[in-house]
């Protein structure tokens, strides 16, 4: 398996943070991990996005519908539907605490509407 880095991301994933939206330089683009490390998450490509600098910190462990509701409360355009797909990359990987993770996470966000973008 290929290893994962900033630029293997950026080229599935294009220069988007995962959660904001914004596209910021990429030395501040980060391996944001779906399920945390602290949860049981593993550093493969299934389970991390890109996410900039403010967000990784700001998300810290939290599940990822937590932070998006957060993000969405304070009116960020959250590419909820690019985080289904992430999400969705779970349910396919070898290790059970993702795929059990991607399930879990994939049914909160289903009651989550993506917001309009202007
Ligand atoms: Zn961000």
């Amino acid at each position: 398996m290929a290893a994962v880095s900033v630029d293997s991301l950026l080229e599935r994933d294009g220069p988007a943070c995962a959660w904001c939206g914004r596209a910021p330089w990429r030395r501040d683009l980060t391996l944001e991990h779906l399920v945390p490390r602290a949860r049981g998450g593993h550093l493969v490509a299934e389970n991390v996005v890109l996410a900039c600098r403010g967000c990784n910190r700001r998300r810290g462990a939290r599940p990822v519908d937590a932070y998006v509701r957060e993000l969405l409360r304070d009116g960020v355009a959250v590419d909820v539907d690019g985080l289904r797909t992430a999400l969705r990359r779970l349910l396919a990987s070898d290790r059970r605490v993702h795929r059990d993770a991607g399930r879990r996470l994939l049914e909160r966000l289903a009651s989550v509407d993506a917001p309009v973008r202007p």
